[in-house]
């Protein structure tokens, strides 16, 4: 009896030293390239003692190799049509993996043709050319948007509509299966801005919004895109 008290005891002791631990930080990929942006986009992941960043300057860079060992996060900020079987393959395992994918403004506008890519992961296109009756997708700089949350959700919690100047996206391709977290009025944007995809293996956030420093200089962008990464990582719930 008095050896299993003491077993007891000890579980109960490693238990709340792992408790009391400092978690690792989230480890975030950042990918960009296909498109130019303003370096005050590299301001969105600093001053996060829990958060550590790689950039890689192209999605062949990133997906050259498997990546899920060494990442919790994808941040997806490139505009890419083109890539191998194999960085196809590394990133699809990724996203499989049950890792957290952000699939941020322009790269709504990558692999127009991968049905995985926007279909399943991302739940949108941006459509680059027309496609039969329905016309290519429209996008419109430095509008004003007023933009509101729309769903109950850790990323949107205690969440007051805000104002932001941002480019907008219209007429694109929106599963029926989004998780709308955010929503504009603005009539020149298709309304939703941030959505959880359908995707179910893993998590994974599409934000419309983010052009430029405008948008990354904004409070509550900078505050979407932490959620974003944290929850993504399942470390906000
Ligand atoms: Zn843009």
């Amino acid at each position: 009896m008095k050896r299993l008290l003491v077993i007891a005891c000890a579980i109960l002791a490693v238990l709340t030293v792992l408790a009391a631990a400092p978690k690792s930080p989230v480890r975030l990929l950042v990918v960009t390239g296909g498109h130019d942006y303003e370096t005050s986009f590299y301001t969105l992941f600093e001053g996060y003692p829990d958060l550590v960043w790689d950039h890689a300057t192209s999605n062949k860079e990133a997906f050259k190799q498997n990546i899920v060992p060494k990442y919790d996060v994808l941040l997806l900020y490139d505009m890419s049509q083109d890539l191998d079987d194999k960085g196809r393959q590394n990133l699809q395992v990724f996203a499989e993996s049950g890792k957290g994918v952000i699939v941020l403004h322009h790269a709504l506008v990558s692999y127009q043709t991968w049905g995985w890519w926007s279909k399943e992961l991302v739940g949108a296109r941006y459509r680059l050319e027309k496609e039969g009756d329905t016309p290519a997708s429209t996008y419109k700089h430095d509008e004003e948007l007023r933009v509101s949350a729309t769903l109950e959700h850790p990323i949107t919690a205690g969440l007051k509509p805000f104002q932001i100047t941002d480019e907008t996206y219209k007429g694109m391709w929106i599963s029926p299966a989004v998780k709308v977290l955010l929503k504009t009025d603005n009539p020149t944007s298709d309304g939703p801005v941030a959505w959880i995809t359908p995707y179910e293996k893993s998590r994974v956030v599409s934000v419309q919004l983010g052009h430029d420093g405008k948008a990354h200089r904004h409070p509550v962008f900078r505050e979407l895109i932490r959620r974003a990464i944290f929850w993504s990582a399942g470390r906000l719930e």
